[in-house]
């Protein structure tokens, strides 16, 4: 039952079919894992995406192996769009879930160069803290870990 609901997702999973080749796309990497293509709706001039080949709805769900490999994968590829695109810095960003803002529910990593000059985008407005109110919070995640 569920490796049947499994076969479903991944049959209607868009990146699944980008990554397997099965929807065109402007492809700057592939292995045996990853397929790397660039967004359609780029924050920037080479705006990127790491996609692993095998469906993971986030990093929830990520094989372990695999995600070892997204982090070096990724400094690859902003290590060439500085060499090559001229961009002074790139941002790692990895959404989890509606609420962090993925829009497609299979694990992505977007490498966005970014421009001396360009717009700096944070997601989030520095808020405030006291240290009451940080430690109450810590103790809460280091329950789970
Ligand atoms: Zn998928």
């Amino acid at each position: 039952m569920w490796k049947r609901f499994r076969l479903e997702i991944e049959m209607s999973c868009i990146f699944c079919k980008i990554a397997a080749g099965e929807i065109p796309s402007a492809t700057v990497y592939e292995d045996e894992t990853f397929r790397v293509i660039l967004d359609l709706n780029p924050a920037s001039e080479g705006h990127a995406l790491i996609l692993p080949k095998s469906h993971a709805a986030d990093v929830t769900e990520l094989n372990e192996e695999i995600a070892a490999k997204v982090l070096p994968l990724a400094t690859r590829v902003g290590q060439s769009m500085k060499a090559n695109l001229g961009c002074a810095g790139f941002n790692l960003v990895q959404n989890n879930g509606e609420a962090a803002g993925q829009t497609v529910r299979h694990f992505h990593m977007h490498v966005i160069p970014r421009y001396e000059g360009g717009p700096v985008i944070a997601a989030w407005e520095p808020g405030t803290s006291t240290p009451e109110g940080l430690a109450e919070t810590a103790a809460k995640i280091q329950a789970g870990l």
